[in-house]
């Protein structure tokens, strides 16, 4: 009798456990399924697919003509502008938008750092959309005034600070953009800025996007990042290709005596 009692106590105890495990994993596996399914990973609608080889280019030449190898900044008076020209605009009307936006939109983006593989789920990291917004929220002076002010214009003559070509034709060497300044090589101060987007019949919006917003940064001074999830690595390989704090970081320093362009970004 008393052996009894205790086997069916032992019994309706086992029964309790079992019972108690099966409803905790019964509610760890809904509610993870909830989070992956429900829950949206802030700026994951940024995420940009199938970018493919997007490679980039660029050189620095001398009034010569020679080609040199150096730092490089704009020397403008304080709020001075840049005139940058959309050459044969006319000829490629979609894109005259996408040349707005990369050069001219102030608008910031938050990305979650678990997409950026950069840190964990909900910390974010802050990009630009546009160059104008990125260089606005440099706020500290620099020896060398930054950038900030844009005009575009469409012309078919070469005016402009900054100009941009769009051509059908390949380049030889296999780069979507190519940008080409021309420099004072003794006061390391930029001239003039070319850049040519090569088979613009044939990029995607992402990748006409993406290959500007990286050769803008060569025609500010930037030189390409050792980081394969940065903007400007040659390259372009991440899915956020964006303007990021460590562009941001490079600018300053090149224009506050870093007498460096090249992007490095410690995470
Ligand atoms: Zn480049």
């Amino acid at each position: 009798m008393v052996i009894d009692e205790k086997q069916k106590n032992y019994k309706l105890s086992k029964k309790y456990i079992l019972t108690i495990t099966l409803s905790a994993i019964a509610i760890a596996i809904i509610s993870s399924a909830y989070s992956l399914m429900i829950i949206d990973l802030v700026g994951q609608e940024y995420k940009v697919t199938n970018l493919g080889n997007v490679q980039s280019g660029y050189v620095i030449q001398n009034l010569r003509g020679d080609t040199i190898d150096t730092w490089l900044s704009w020397r403008l008076v304080d709020g001075a502008t840049l005139d940058v020209n959309l050459i044969d605009g006319d000829k490629y009307p979609d894109k005259a938008d996408i040349v707005r936006t990369v050069l001219l939109s102030n608008e910031l983006i938050e990305i979650d750092n678990s997409l950026l593989h950069k840190g964990p789920r909900g910390t974010t990291s802050t990009y630009y959309l546009g160059w104008a917004g990125a260089l606005a929220s440099i706020k500290n002076p620099t020896e060398f005034h930054i950038p900030q002010k844009f005009n575009l214009i469409e012309s078919a003559k070469g005016e402009g600070d900054i100009t941009i070509k769009l051509v059908s034709q390949r380049n030889g060497d296999g780069y979507s953009g190519y940008t080409k300044s021309i420099a004072d090589d003794a006061q390391n101060q930029i001239l003039k800025s070319e850049i040519t987007i090569f088979e613009v019949d044939k990029l995607s919006k992402a990748q006409f996007e993406t290959i500007l917003r990286h050769e803008l940064g060569h025609a500010l001074g930037l030189a390409h990042s050792t980081a394969p999830e940065d903007l400007m690595y040659p390259t372009i390989a991440t899915d956020y290709p964006y303007i990021s704090s460590c562009d941001i970081d490079a600018i300053v320093l090149l224009y506050d005596g870093g007498k460096k362009s090249e992007v490095t970004c410690d995470i």
